[in-house]
């Protein structure tokens, strides 16, 4: 008999305190509750009857234990994760009992449910099998296996089946794509985990990062000559942090060293409303930028205030006019669920306004609340705050996305979401993000530059992938990049040799 608490031996300790913690949303009210549940729970397999049981075993006044809720299961394989899921089924059934809820995305505690569906769609396609008889597959895998509600199947399947659609012009085997890493922002956001810096104390230190950044490309550039660039991809931190110059330089020298013939989608994530300026803008339209970002998280005035944007929602219809105006034919627009004291009111309200923005494409982001932010070092100032997401929020948000024209197509999901809930992205035809999709199934290699970029080489054959990080720290970044560069190198030069 071995009891996975409580011993040395927690082999199963990390999925299933994942999946109590999706019980228990993250907020510091909550987290004695968690800890206590961690501990009350018990988990038992008794190898020689091929059992498993799970039950919660709670203090009465006399101090003697109390067993509520137990269900037992036998697991009919010794694979370790058959016994991973059954474990964590059981879990989901005697918490369930114990707490009344029921989870949308049930055992499933890994950011990509979307994958799961794809795996079974392309197995279904392989072998011929009609669309009605791959989506019974996914469902009764999703619904009977993983306890996925109704409407989240319904969402991944959908998901799935846009994103072949789109994948299918990229070539997995001889494509790429670039990412290229700004790591400054106007101000930092309440809830940012990134590595982002203030612009104004890098302002000085700006030139240097344009230079190492481009030495870095200049030479990563011709390790990949013999591959086909897909799509470009400028995120962070706010790229627009940067002047129009110091855009100019970098554009130039992608264009003059990568070879654009099989570009099918460059984007440069704009993001803060307040970086956004017309020389900015005409740099981005000069260099045949095709799709940008102008984020405004919120349309609420007071939430922008709280999370620490230093921007009013009047600089977020500027921006985005401003950019219509110099021809920008695919703006995307983020949003976030659950910012601190929204209520759904103010997400209709949002929504409202997006309404009237009309954008190509939208994300809605579920809030999650990540070590490193402020919003959890700080969490004493924060907690009267309520921080509310739900399924009621995701559905009014999709009823607008489809009051745009646009259909959902990639998802994602991250740990300590509000609500438990998911990353959507909905864009109108033609209008995917298709580097998002990418950055999400893994099945492309991601040439990544810049402080904190993670390059990711996916092998063509058998799913291998492997990673080469660039530091995070600016400063390091700046003081090291001949060191990032002789390492990426070597990185590639072994991942091209199989
Ligand atoms: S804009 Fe994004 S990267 Fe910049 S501080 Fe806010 S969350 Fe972080």
């Amino acid at each position: 008999m071995k009891t996975v608490f409580n011993t040395d031996e927690d082999t199963y300790r990390y999925d299933v305190e994942m999946l109590v913690n999706s019980f228990y949303p993250k907020r510091e009210n909550d987290d004695n509750i968690k800890t206590d549940m961690i501990q009350h729970l018990n988990i038992v397999i008794d190898k020689e009857n091929n059992l498993i049981s799970v039950w919660v075993e709670e203090k009465t006044d006399k101090g003697n234990g109390s067993i509520s809720c137990k269900t037992e299961g036998k697991c009919l394989s010794c694979d370790k994760k058959e016994i991973k899921n059954t474990i964590k089924q059981l879990v989901y059934k005697t918490l369930s009992t114990y707490t009344g809820k029921e989870l949308p995305w049930g055992i499933l505690t890994g950011i990509r449910p979307t994958k799961i569906a794809m795996a079974v769609l392309e197995e279904g396609y392989d072998a011929n099998k009609t669309d009605g008889q791959i989506n019974k597959s996914i469902e009764s895998l999703l619904k009977d296996y993983y306890y996925v509600s109704d409407e989240k199947t319904n969402l991944a399947i959908d998901i799935a089946r846009r994103e072949r659609e789109i994948l299918k012009s990229i070539d997995y085997k001889d494509g790429y794509s670039l990412y290229i890493g700004i790591p400054f922002c106007p101000t930092t956001c309440l809830y940012c985990s990134f590595t982002s810096y203030p612009i104004g104390m890098y302002r000085e230190k700006a030139d240097r990062y344009v230079d190492c950044l481009i030495k870095e490309i200049e030479v990563c550039s011709k390790k990949f000559k013999d591959k086909k660039l897909n799509t470009i991809y400028f995120g962070g931190g706010t790229p627009t942090t940067l002047s129009a110059d110091q855009l100019k330089r970098i554009f130039a020298k992608i264009e003059e060293v990568f070879d654009f013939t099989y570009l099918q989608e460059y984007t440069v994530e704009a993001g803060r409303p307040d970086s956004i300026t017309e020389d900015r803008l005409k740099a981005l339209k000069d260099y045949n930028i095709t799709r940008i970002s102008v984020n405004p998280q919120t349309m609420k005035q007071e939430t922008l205030d709280i999370i620490g944007r230093k921007h009013s929602v009047d600089d977020v219809r500027k921006a985005f006019y401003l950019a219509r105006g110099l021809g920008f034919d695919n703006i995307n627009m983020d949003f976030i669920a659950g910012l601190p004291n929204e209520s759904i009111d103010d997400v209709r309200n949002t929504m409202e306004e997006v309404l009237k923005l009309n954008p190509d494409s939208m994300t809605v982001h579920s809030l999650a609340i990540k070590r490193a932010a402020a919003l959890n070092i700080f969490k004493d100032k924060y907690k009267e705050m309520t921080i509310e997401n739900n399924v009621e929020i995701m559905e009014l948000c999709q009823n607008y996305a489809e009051m745009l024209n646009m259909k959902p197509y990639y998802m994602y999901r991250q740990k300590n979401m509000a609500g438990n809930m998911e990353n959507v992205g909905y864009a109108k035809d033609g209008k995917a993000g298709i580097y998002n999709i990418l950055i999400m199934e893994e099945k492309q290699t991601i040439l990544a530059l810049g402080a904190g970029a993670v390059t990711k080489y996916v092998f063509p054959y058998g799913g291998r992938i492997e990673r080469c990080d660039n530091v995070k720290n600016a400063d390091q970044y700046m003081d090291r990049i001949d060191e990032m560069i002789v390492r990426k190198e070597k990185f590639i030069d072994t991942c091209n040799m199989g």
